[in-house]
C-alpha cells in the first residue's frame, strides 16, 4: 500500500491521510515521516514537531492551537485541538482581491419550461400550497388520489406536491422575525418549477391567511391570464363543505385547473444563463475540502461565466472565512450585506448562548473535522474563485445573476428549504459521511467526496469527487463532469438518484420568532 497524504496549502503544518483504511504506526511516507501512532482515513498527521500554545496550519491559516506539544508523526486529533476566537466583523478587508479574469462560456444550452415572469423551471410540478399545518393530512391524502387516479390523464406534468410545513398557526404571526418564515414560504409557491400555477389550500380560522401568504400582486407568473389573476383557495371550514370526501373532491376540481394548464407547458431550449443553483453540503468529512468542494467550486466558476445565477449558503459554516468573503465582494455594499448577515445571525446565536462551535457534529469530527474552523476553509471552497455579487436574505427571492451569498442556516433541510425559495432550478450537495437528501421540488445532483462512499451507496451518489484523491481525475475534470450533469439533468434527460428512488426530504421553514 502506498502511503497517501494531503496537504492543501504551503504553509500547512499538518496532512490528511487518503488511505481508505487509514495508516497504522510505522508507515514511512513519501517524506522520511514515521507516523507514530495509528492515524484514520480522512484525520491530520502533524508534519513537523508542533509546539504547545502554537497554531496548528491547514488551509494557510490557523485552524487551532495545540494544547500540549505535538511531536511529528503524531495524529493531531480534535481534542489536542483550541479553537481560535472567531474573526472580529470590524476591520474586515473589503473588496480588495481582484477575481482573476474568466471569459465567458458560451454555446451552452439546456430544454427548460419557460414561465411569464422569465424564470426558467427544469421540471413541471403541480405544488398545492398549504397555509398551516392543520390541513396537511387533507392535503396529503387529496396528493396520492390526484398520483394515481389522476396525473396520467397530463402526460407532461412531472409530478404534484403538497408544501407541507409546521407554521401557520400557533405563532407570534407579528413578531420580529416571522417575515422570514412567511416570505419563505410565499417565494416558494412561485418556484420556476411550478409554473405560476399557484393554488392554496387553507384551513380558515388560522393566523396565517391566504391573503396574508398571498397577498395581491404577489402572484405575477401568469398575469396574462385571467383565470389564475384571483388567488385560488380551497378552505377546509367552508360551510360548502360536508364530510372528508367533500373536501377532498373541492381540492381534486381546484388541482384538475392547474394541472390542465401545466400539462400544455413544453420544453424549449433556453440558454445555460438561466441554471439557478444552490450549493450545499452536509454530512462533511475531511474530504470535502479537498474533492467534492473543490470540484463544485471549479463548477461554480464555469455557471458565473455562462451568467447563470449560484448561490452559495450556510453561515455558520462560512463564518469563519468572513474576510476572504468581504474580499472577494464586488462593492462595499455588497461586503457590508454580508456582515450585516453575519451580525445578525451572531446575535441569533447569542440569545441562546451558543457560538459557532454548535455546528460541527459527532460525523464530522469522526470524518476528521476538528472543529467549524476547519469545516468552514473546506465549505467555502465551494463559492469557486468569482466575485461575489449578490448578497440574499433568508426567505428573499434572487433576482440576479452570478454569485450571490444566500444567508442562511447550515441546517441541510432549512437552507434547501430557502434556496428553494430564492428560485433555484436546480440543487448541488456534497457529501462525504453519506446522506440520502432529496427534495421533492427540485433535482438534488449528490457528490460523493470518497470512492468508499461511492462504491457503497453507489445508488445514491450522482458523482464520485473520491477520484481526485484517487488520482484518476483532476478537481476540473470532476467540475466538467458535475457541469455536464447539470445541463442533462434540468434538460429532464437524465434523472437524479434521489428522483429516482423518489427520496426527499421534508421543507423546514426558518422560524426564529417565538411561537405561542
Ligand atoms: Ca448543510
Amino acid at each position: 500500500m502506498i502511503p497517501l497524504t494531503i496537504k492543501i496549502n504551503d504553509l500547512d503544518n499538518v496532512a490528511v491521510v487518503a488511505n481508505a483504511n487509514g495508516l497504522p504506526a510505522g508507515t514511512r511516507l513519501n517524506s522520511g515521516l514515521i507516523l507514530k501512532q495509528d492515524i484514520p482515513q480522512a484525520h491530520k498527521v502533524a508534519l513537523i514537531d508542533i509546539q504547545e500554545n502554537s497554531a496548528v496550519i491547514r488551509y494557510g491559516i490557523p485552524i487551532g492551537y495545540a494544547i500540549k506539544n505535538i511531536t511529528a508523526g503524531s495524529w493531531v486529533s480534535e481534542s489536542l485541538l483550541k479553537m481560535p476566537d472567531a474573526r472580529s466583523l470590524n476591520n474586515l478587508p473589503i473588496s480588495t482581491v481582484k477575481a482573476k479574469e474568466q471569459p465567458p462560456l458560451e454555446g451552452f444550452t439546456f430544454e427548460g419550461y419557460k414561465n411569464a415572469d422569465g424564470s426558467v423551471g427544469t421540471r413541471n410540478i403541480l405544488a398545492i400550497t398549504t397555509t398551516v399545518q392543520c390541513v396537511s393530512g387533507v392535503v396529503e391524502h387529496a396528493v396520492k388520489k390526484i398520483k394515481s387516479e389522476l396525473l396520467s390523464n397530463y402526460p407532461n406534468v412531472d409530478d404534484v406536491v403538497g408544501i407541507e410545513h409546521t407554521y401557520g398557526c400557533g405563532v407570534a404571526i407579528d413578531a420580529q422575525g416571522a417575515d422570514i418564515p412567511i416570505r419563505t414560504l410565499r417565494n416558494i409557491s412561485l418556484n420556476p418549477n411550478f409554473g405560476g400555477e399557484v393554488m392554496v389550500v387553507s384551513l380558515g380560522c388560522e393566523k396565517l391567511q391566504p391573503q396574508r401568504l398571498m397577498p395581491p400582486g404577489s402572484i405575477f407568473i401568469n398575469k396574462s391570464d385571467s383565470h389564475t389573476e384571483e388567488l385560488n383557495v380551497v378552505c377546509l371550514q367552508d360551510d360548502e363543505h360536508i364530510g372528508f370526501m367533500s373536501m377532498i373532491n373541492s381540492i381534486i376540481e381546484s388541482a384538475k385547473n392547474h394541472l390542465e394548464k401545466l400539462n400544455k407547458r413544453k420544453r424549449v431550449t433556453v440558454p445555460a444563463s438561466e441554471l439557478v443553483v444552490g450549493v450545499q453540503c452536509g454530512g462533511s468529512d475531511a474530504f470535502s475540502g479537498i474533492t467534492a468542494n473543490p470540484a463544485v467550486g471549479f463548477c461554480t466558476d464555469l455557471l458565473v461565466r455562462v451568467g447563470a445565477s449560484v448561490m452559495f449558503s450556510e453561515v455558520t459554516e462560512v463564518r469563519d472565512g468572513i474576510d476572504q468573503l468581504t474580499s472577494r465582494a464586488s462593492s462595499p455594499d455588497v461586503a457590508q450585506k454580508m456582515i450585516n448577515e453575519m451580525q445578525w445571525y451572531d446575535n441569533y446565536l447569542e440569545k441562546a448562548k451558543v457560538d459557532r462551535s454548535a455546528n460541527t457534529t459527532p460525523g464530522n469530527k469522526k470524518g476528521g473535522l476538528s472543529n467549524i474552523v476547519e469545516k468552514a476553509m473546506g465549505s467555502i471552497i465551494k463559492s469557486g474563485t468569482s466575485s461575489i455579487t449578490g448578497v440574499l436574505s433568508p426567505g428573499d427571492k434572487l433576482k440576479q445573476k452570478g454569485l450571490t451569498f444566500a444567508a442562511t442556516p447550515a441546517s441541510d433541510f432549512i437552507c434547501g428549504t430557502l434556496q428553494l425559495a430564492a428560485g433555484m432550478n436546480l440543487h448541488v450537495f456534497t457529501t462525504g459521511r453519506g446522506t440520502p437528501y432529496g427534495l421533492a421540488a427540485v433535482p438534488v445532483i449528490k457528490v460523493a467526496t470518497r470512492t468508499d462512499l461511492a462504491r457503497r451507496w453507489h445508488d445514491l451518489m450522482d458523482i464520485n469527487a473520491g477520484k481526485i484523491t484517487d488520482g484518476t481525475a483532476s478537481i476540473e475534470d470532476v467540475g466538467w463532469e458535475l457541469f455536464h450533469m447539470m445541463l442533462d439533468v434540468a434538460s429532464g434527460r437524465k434523472k437524479t438518484y434521489a428522483e429516482h428512488w423518489k427520496i426527499h426530504n421534508s421543507l423546514v421553514l426558518f422560524n426564529p420568532a417565538p411561537v405561542t
